[in-house]
């Protein structure tokens, strides 16, 4: 069995619950409105929300920060150090990264993070993975128990598996929101290699099995 619980608001935008042995890692926070079916998914699992972890800084991830933030004050949270600099809506670029515009909405939040990460770092059986492109600090989070990926919107599967590297007709959103789709790609590359044993994108169902959908998606945008 899994340990990861989806939670879809209208089957377009998803969080994750999850379970570690003191609680719940909740990743990303969905659009503004979702606090309450979300905190309703944690205590239908029984169990306490013990960090907030928020693969990148779109409005469509970080829309409901602040409201759980405020109902679990004791919750870390958690962002990478490049994607805390868009948490504070700060859409600079470093002089080593591609100059081109931040896309998709950055509206900021009033919540600061507790702690920002790097990549190679764990959050419980977590581990931190980088997955740029869709935003500078876009991170995934690979499940070292059974090898479930996180992978925030490197790939989505609503309308079919794709990267946010290649405009899927059937659900654009994900690559017009993307910063650099060339860097976005060498992210779908990377996360394929790592031979995920499921994927459970920001947007869409999770995928089992997901290696040949994968290799068909990076090859459509290749
Ligand atoms: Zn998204």
């Amino acid at each position: 069995m899994s340990h990861i619980t989806r939670v879809t608001r209208f089957g377009i935008v998803n969080v994750y619950l999850v379970a570690e042995e003191d609680g719940l890692t909740l990743v990303d926070t969905a659009i503004a409105g979702s606090a309450k079916p979300i905190l309703s998914a944690a205590s239908e699992l029984g169990a306490p929300i013990r960090r907030i972890l928020l693969t990148h800084a779109h409005s469509d991830h970080i829309g409901s920060l602040d409201r759980l933030a405020a109902a679990l004050p004791d919750a870390e949270v958690l962002i990478s150090t490049r994607d805390a600099r868009l948490l504070r809506k700060d859409k600079s670029l470093d002089p080593g990264e591609p100059q081109t515009k931040i896309r998709g909405g950055v509206p900021g939040a009033k919540t600061k993070p507790t702690r920002t990460l790097e990549p190679g770092e764990t959050v419980g059986s977590l581990r931190v993975v980088a997955a740029p492109g869709h935003t500078p600090g876009q991170i995934a989070l690979l499940d070292g128990r059974d090898g479930t990926l996180l992978c925030g919107d490197a790939y989505s599967t609503l309308g079919g598996v794709e990267t946010c590297a290649r405009t899927n007709p059937r659900f654009p959103l994900p690559a017009l929101a993307t910063w650099h789709k060339p860097t976005a790609l060498e992210t779908a590359r990377a996360l394929r290699a790592l031979d995920p044993s499921a994927l459970a994108p920001g947007h869409g169902k999770v995928i089992d099995s997901p290696l040949a959908a994968m290799d068909e998606a990076i090859a459509r945008a290749s």
